[in-house]
């Protein structure tokens, strides 16, 4: 694996340093993450994320239309990475844009699971119990989350990496709001620019159309194999609105078998 050059790391860095800046962070302090210890060389090594245009399952283009392209980042080793991911944790640790995220979380929740994943979740915003563990997706809906990935995708979820959009926990669990979404954008993208994932699923609108930059309800989304920077994106319902809707895991299921097709996991 080709390791980063010093000099590629402090671009890297510095690039997205400005980002947070240009977005008013000005505190920066350390704090410890949770990862799942690193995979192997031999897991880690992967193709470059494909410049052709996002094709669908059926090999029809993506309806999203999203042009974006990933900056392109350098490999880096297992420290590398992941210190990158804490430089990313550490300031959103200290973050304070949100006036009323800020005013009601317990903690912030950046994210969990393997720097070097190949697939990535994004859901909305941390709940009460995430709020109180500062781990994403725990509790019912993050048990129903493990489920689908483990049961139902048969990948190990230590293996994934999971985040949402916001990185504090709205009151009441309300949706973010547009303006609190934008704001931590530059920490989702900073995260997925590190990460580099192939695969990414939005869990419910909120995610799907915060990352894709649509306005269309999750129906339409689903289905479609989107394009995030080089990623392939499939959206699917919020485990929180499985557990509401039982009737429409179903087309969860359908969503995740779309997914896993894409994965060459499912034919
Ligand atoms: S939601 Fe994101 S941008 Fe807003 S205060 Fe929390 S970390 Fe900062």
């Amino acid at each position: 694996m080709e390791k980063l050059s010093k000099t590629s790391l402090n671009y890297y860095l510095s690039e997205y340093l400005e980002d947070l800046k240009r977005a008013g962070v000005k505190d920066f302090r350390r704090t410890p993450l949770r990862f799942a210890a690193p995979p192997s060389p031999t897991d880690v090594e992967r193709p470059a994320a494909s410049a052709e245009s996002p094709k669908s399952a059926s090999g029809k283009p993506s309806e999203s239309g999203a042009t974006q392209s990933r900056k392109p980042a350098p490999s880096a080793s297992d420290d590398e990475r992941e210190r990158a991911l804490a430089q990313i944790a550490a300031q959103v640790a200290c973050c304070s844009l949100c006036p009323e995220l800020v005013a009601n979380r317990t903690q912030t929740v950046f994210g969990t699971g393997n720097p070097y994943a190949e697939l990535c979740f994004i859901g909305e915003g941390p709940g009460a119990e995430e709020d109180a563990r500062g781990v994403p997706f725990v509790g019912r809906s993050g048990q129903l989350l493990t489920d689908m990935i483990e049961k139902g995708m048969k990948i190990k979820r230590a293996d994934v990496f999971i985040c949402n959009v916001v990185r504090c926990r709205p009151p009441q669990n309300r949706n973010p709001e547009r303006s609190e979404a934008d704001a931590c954008r530059p920490f989702l993208d900073a995260t997925l620019d590190v990460v580099r994932p192939k695969y990414i699923c939005c869990l419910g609108s909120i995610a799907a159309t915060n990352l894709l930059r649509v306005d269309a309800p999750i129906g339409k989304l689903r289905g479609i194999v989107h394009d995030y920077k080089g990623s392939k994106v499939v959206c699917t319902y919020h485990p929180a609105y499985l557990l509401r809707n039982p009737a429409a895991k179903k087309q969860a299921w359908e969503d995740l078998q779309l997914l896993m097709r894409e994965m060459g996991l499912f034919k």
